[in-house]
């Protein structure tokens, strides 16, 4: 999973990625190839892996990984290729999310681009890079229908569509905000590759006051919850200054520390969870003394498609899936003796999987 933080200058986007990056490198004991200076790779927490890490004691511990991309100079004029505009669209069409980090806190130091906080504002003018550049996208693909529906009639619905989409983000709205009325409408609206139609977490970085004593009464967070579920966007506060702060702590030193100021999770893995939930992922989990490891896949994944996760020939040759839910495993203390007590159940080609199994793929080569 790929996802780009975006957000006006001096909001604190560099706080976060430093935070990131460290995190990241602490927790590196996988192959990272090469990583490009503006991306950073996390591990995603889970505590499941950790267990089942005590249970096999293996040689290789594989988390699922999170790559979070900065995408520092998406401003204002964009979308006109200003600041090399063309190119920081291009890799916000790459990533499967958008986290737009949102200036919440004040302070007389640090200056604002437009003089003062004002959170609606500063969406907008991201928002709207996206937006425009969404405009061209979709014109093209108006004109073209048109032409079409000339000789072919059927294509007059795709035509009102997209005239009804061109009006939506003329108005500056975003096109994750345009609701589709048919299945049909749906379809032809996933296959345009839209900005502004990528699901969205608006970070609200707040001071550290507020963000441990007043969450709910910080009037730009407000601002930025009400502009949230205008579009089904989600929100999510953070202190990006806390997370600098703990980013290259170890485990026990982090959480003594999230525990003092009254916090039982980081807010970098409140993200990767609520990215999880954003984008409907779950995960599965494999187990043994070579490797314990998770794997990311969309809900309602059937056994074929998550087994080409691990490989291809998985996929192509399968034939069942041994599956444990992941509480059940835990609970008999090992695999032979949930064997014993048939809860391993063997699972065919429709089995649907579920967030936490544990799996052993059987395939033909
Ligand atoms: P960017 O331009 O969006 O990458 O912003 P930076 O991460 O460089 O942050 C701009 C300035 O704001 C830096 O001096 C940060 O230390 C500061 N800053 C970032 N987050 C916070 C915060 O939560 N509270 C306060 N007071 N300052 C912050």
């Amino acid at each position: 999973m790929k996802l780009g933080i975006v957000g006006l200058p001096n909001v604190g986007k560099s706080t976060l990625f430093n935070a990131i990056t460290n995190a990241g490198a602490e927790s590196a004991n996988y192959p990272f190839c090469t990583i490009e200076p503006n991306v950073g790779v996390v591990a995603v927490p889970d505590k499941r892996l950790d267990k089942l890490a005590e249970m096999y004691d293996p040689d290789k511990y594989t988390p699922a990984v999170i790559e979070f991309v900065d995408i520092a100079g998406l401003v204002k004029g964009a979308s006109k290729g200003e600041g090399l505009g063309n190119k920081f669209l291009a890799n916000i069409r790459e990533v499967d999310a958008i986290i737009h980090v949102v200036r919440c806190f004040e302070s007389t130091e640090i200056i604002h681009v437009d003089g003062e906080i004002g959170p609606a504002r500063d969406i907008e003018t991201i928002n709207l890079e996206l937006i425009f550049s969404d405009i061209e996208i979709v014109q093209r693909r108006l004109d073209k229908a048109q032409k079409a529906a000339k000789a072919d009639k059927k294509m007059l619905g795709e035509v009102e569509l997209l005239t009804d989409l061109l009006h939506h983000l003329e108005e500056g709205r975003s096109a994750r905000a345009f609701a589709a009325d048919s299945d049909e409408a749906a379809a032809i609206l996933a296959e345009i590759p839209l900005l502004s139609g990528k699901p969205v977490i608006y970070v609200a970085n707040m001071c550290e006051d507020d963000f441990i004593n007043n969450i709910d009464t910080n009037r730009f967070y407000k601002e930025v919850c009400e502009i949230a579920a205008s579009e089904g966007a989600a929100v999510l506060p953070i202190c990006a200054k806390i997370e600098e702060e703990i980013s290259d702590m170890d485990k026990e030193d982090k959480a003594m520390f999230l525990g003092e100021l009254g916090l039982t999770e980081s807010g970098l893995d409140r993200l990767i969870v609520k990215s999880y939930d954003l984008l409907g992922l779950i995960s599965f989990l494999t187990a043994g003394k070579q490797e314990v490891r998770a794997w990311t896949i969309k809900k309602g994944t059937k056994a074929p498609q998550a087994a080409g996760k691990i490989h291809s020939d998985f996929e192509k040759g399968f034939i069942r899936a041994e599956v444990i839910a992941y509480n059940d495993l835990i609970a008999c203390g090992s695999m032979a003796a949930a064997k014993e007590k048939g809860l391993v159940r063997s699972e065919g080609k429709e089995y649907v999987f579920q967030d936490g199994d544990v799996v052993l793929f059987r395939f033909n080569v």
